[in-house]
């Protein structure tokens, strides 16, 4: 918010566990690393169970459930985890499989066939590199077929007690809609790197589990639940809805297909324009305004920056 005075949020602090400031007083809340205690301190308030929705019981479940659920829902994992397990109980039974015998119990997840190939070689990789036991650093799990940054973060995270801040999708989203990395936070690793900066390292694992709960029930990709949201007071993806014209009735949609608000034009040929927030929007050709509307249901055209990442 380059360019207003910081704002007073009004947020007393300090009164949950694992909040490690104590802050007495309400404080003016400015930068991200009180940002980010609020936010944890708020989610924890909501989010009784902070962990993981993967059903499983030992580190070997948890590894096949997270290499399962790339791209995927925990829900349709845990549908097949089950039976999974039943036919493959062990790291060396695994093994001994191969990705056609692997495929019929996987096959209603997404990328069955890669994902089949990866489970089938990396029971064979834990057997003949580690002796059948699932590693516990994330140096060595990152060596599995089908297991990357995230995931060997999240198993090493959750299955080991290794202090680790993975990044998914939500993590990723969420973080960077409410304003706990910087803008220049485009990648995964780079949001984990910020994170692991603003939080501290024993709230890491919690964060985590937060920061996905929350996009994927609250602050989801396509419509954002602001109206139940507790963190409205510190979410710069608010503040910029916020600043959005409100829908305008009564336009005369045979004018022109937008309205510019501030001149009071109709037009059909848009000018673009890159805003504060570097987005680019639709301007009025005639004074450069912003504030533009459709004429078809007098919605306003300003884009608000949105957060995707794969996997
Ligand atoms: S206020 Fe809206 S955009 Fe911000 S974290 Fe909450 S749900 Fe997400």
């Amino acid at each position: 918010m380059e360019g207003t005075p910081p704002r007073t949020f009004g947020v007393q602090m300090g009164s949950s566990a694992g909040i490690h400031r104590t802050v007495s007083q309400f404080i003016p809340l400015v930068g991200r690393t009180q940002r980010a205690a609020f936010v944890i301190e708020k989610l924890r308030e909501r989010i009784d169970r902070p962990t993981t929705e993967l059903n499983y019981e030992t580190p070997y479940q948890l590894l096949v459930a997270v290499i399962l659920s790339a791209q995927c829902t925990d829900e349709r994992v845990n549908s097949v985890t089950p039976d999974f397990f039943g036919a493959y109980p062990t790291v060396d039974a695994l093994a001994d499989a191969s990705p056609d015998d692997v495929y019929p119990y996987i096959q209603s997840i997404t990328f069955p066939n890669n994902k089949a190939g990866y489970l089938a070689k990396m029971a064979r990789q834990i057997v003949e590199q580690f002796d059948g036991t699932v590693p516990a650093t994330v140096e060595d799990l990152e060596t599995l077929t089908g297991v990357g940054r995230k995931s060997a973060r999240v198993v090493a995270n959750v299955a080991f007690d290794v202090a680790e801040l993975p990044v998914d999708t939500h993590v990723f989203r969420v973080a960077n809609r409410i304003g706990l990395v910087k803008e220049d936070a485009d990648t995964p690793k780079k949001v984990e790197q910020q994170l692991k900066r603003v939080i501290p390292k024993e709230d890491w694992a919690d964060a985590h589990h937060l920061l996905i709960l929350h996009g994927r029930y609250t602050c989801t990709a396509r419509s954002p639940d602001c109206d139940d949201c507790p963190l409205t007071s510190v979410c710069k993806h608010y503040d910029r809805l916020q600043r959005r014209p409100d829908p305008q009735d009564d336009l005369n949609a045979s004018a022109g297909s937008y309205y510019c608000t501030t001149s009071e034009h109709y037009f059909d040929e848009p000018d673009t324009h890159i805003d504060r927030h570097e987005v680019e929007q639709i301007a009025c050709p005639h004074c450069g305004s912003m504030q533009v509307l459709r004429t078809r249901n007098g919605a306003p055209t300003k884009q608000v920056k949105d957060y995707r990442v794969n996997g």
